[in-house]
């Protein structure tokens, strides 16, 4: 299994128009899903996210309602002083929890989520593999980005290749 993330960066971007034409495939055959959760769930139980923390320091969090009043509740603050400190505006102007480019997500500490228990839901979901709306295949369009930097999706889209024996340009 892959998890030195100087080479996932790598090989995600080598491998960027390899997985576009892997999603290509997959959206054009039929598929039993299980399969995939299957090795989903291999895949995140071999890694450890708290050795990696990649995705908090690369991704915006949008937030919801709920996350806001958790989050304040989990730092005993009011909402509106929460919203003040600790969120920011996103790309496309929805509100995101504070972060920059160098440090990533203003709760990261190390490798760690100095608010674990109470973390936003698109957090605990990450990389919405096993838990995600709509079905995988549907979903592939955002793993291509994420396995650039996620050493779980990169693996379980190696694994995938493998199980429906998707034929990579150059063995054509
Ligand atoms: S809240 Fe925690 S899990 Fe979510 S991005 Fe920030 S550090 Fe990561
Ligand atoms: S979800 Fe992916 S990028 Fe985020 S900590 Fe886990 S392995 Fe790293």
């Amino acid at each position: 299994m892959l998890t030195d993330l100087v080479q996932i960066r790598r090989l995600g971007e080598k491998k960027r128009d390899e997985n576009l034409q892997f999603r290509k495939y997959l959206k054009t055959h039929d598929w039993v899903e299980r399969q995939f959760r299957h090795a989903a769930q291999e895949v995140q139980d071999a890694i450890d996210c708290r050795l990696c923390g990649e995705c908090c320091r690369v991704t915006e969090v949008q937030l919801a309602e709920r996350d806001i009043e958790h989050l304040a509740k989990f730092l005993r603050i009011k909402e509106a002083k929460f919203v003040e400190q600790y969120t920011m505006t996103g790309e496309d102007g929805e509100m995101i929890l504070r972060r920059s480019k160098e440090a990533g997500c203003v709760f990261l500490v190390g490798n760690e989520c100095s608010v674990y228990e109470a973390r936003p839901g698109n957090c605990e979901r990450f990389p919405h593999l096993l838990r995600g709306s709509g079905s995988m295949v549907s979903r592939m369009w955002e793993y291509v980005n994420r396995a650039t930097y996620c050493p779980i999706v990169y693996n379980w889209m190696e694994a995938v290749k493998e199980l429906t024996k998707f034929k990579k340009p150059g063995t054509w």
